[in-house]
């Protein structure tokens, strides 16, 4: 059974389509990463699996039950964890007061001292939320979100605001629940989280999925065009190369190829002919960012400005 099926979700706020014929499916203990612009969808999706926003048509299940029926949501209340966007706790508490309170919500909650320990607030467990850093009030979020030991956790845009070390040390704890079979559904807009957290992702575009797949062949990324680049070597014309250059720019030479084999074989076999070296050789795919601008472009009308 999956942790989450989503089929035909629709939802819009008066006018607007929020979400338009959304459907994945989300496996148990599997990190899963929803990504789009800003105001694609993913809060409203993420906020209707939740139990916490009604939707207008589509079936949903959440570790097996409808979050929309509000008899399901006690039930469903103590098996999900969520980190939403925003902090929603009293600023007037410490931290360890903040932890204790929630951590009385649910039937078998992790020992408040572990917690601080995994986020990383040992030093500030006695200082009140409002003194708190707006990183270390995002880690406290975390805290909040894992207190309950949730069997599935929701994380809204997790590490934005964390400094580079501690956004590294919210993936380590996101890996490490994900090991023990934590199911998490992400929301990011940092291709490299992504690409080291997510098995799978959807990528969402004005409420509709315009791909999904694993992070390394979204959008074919696997496939297709490859860039060969290196330094033409001292004397030698562009000319003399045995393949004609996508881009030349000073020394450095650019091919773009979809046969990557048979024009490697073909430079690095003239290179060892003429004894010269291909300093700077490399190459590479389409990242993830390039395949998630290209999925997600938006076209302005250039004389208003205004969305197409
Ligand atoms: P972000 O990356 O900025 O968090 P998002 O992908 O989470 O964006 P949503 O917050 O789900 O996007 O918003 C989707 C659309 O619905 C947007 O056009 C937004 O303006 C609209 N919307 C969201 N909440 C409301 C609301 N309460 N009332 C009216 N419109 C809303």
């Amino acid at each position: 059974m999956s942790a989450i099926s989503v089929t035909s979700l629709r939802k819009s706020y008066k006018n607007v389509s929020a979400v338009d014929d959304v459907s994945f499916d989300v496996e148990r203990g599997e990190v899963f990463a929803l990504l789009g612009p800003n105001g694609a969808g993913k809060t409203t999706c993420i906020e209707i699996l939740e139990g916490f926003l009604r939707r207008d048509s589509g079936q949903v299940q959440v570790l097996g039950v409808d979050p929309g029926l509000r008899q399901q949501q006690q039930w469903l209340r103590a098996r999900i964890g969520v980190v939403l966007q925003e902090l929603a706790v009293e600023s007037f508490f410490t931290v360890r007061q903040v932890l204790e309170r929630n951590a009385g919500f649910y039937p078998a909650p992790r020992p408040i001292d572990d917690v601080i320990e995994l986020v990383g607030l040992r030093e500030k467990s006695d200082a009140k939320v409002k003194k708190l850093s707006g990183g270390q009030q995002r880690r406290l979020d975390i805290g909040l979100g894992i207190i309950g030991r949730p069997e599935l956790l929701f994380l809204d845009e997790p590490t934005t605001g964390l400094d580079p070390g501690a956004r590294r040390t919210t993936w380590e704890l996101i890996r490490t629940l994900s090991s023990e079979g934590t199911t998490v559904l992400l929301s990011s807009h940092y291709m490299d989280e992504v690409e080291a957290l997510a098995k799978r992702v959807a990528v969402l575009r004005r409420g509709h999925v315009v791909a999904a797949g694993p992070p390394a062949s979204l959008g074919g990324r696997d496939r297709g065009q490859v860039t060969i680049r290196f330094n033409l070597p001292a004397g030698v014309a562009p000319s003399e190369l045995p393949v004609t250059p996508t881009r030349l720019e000073g020394t450095s030479v650019e091919i773009n190829t979809n046969d990557e084999v048979v024009v490697l074989n073909e430079i690095t076999n003239w290179a060892l002919r003429q004894r010269v070296s291909l300093t700077g050789l490399d190459v590479t795919r389409k990242t993830l960012e390039d395949v998630y601008l290209a999925l997600t472009h938006e076209e302005t009308n250039e004389a208003t400005g205004v969305l197409k």
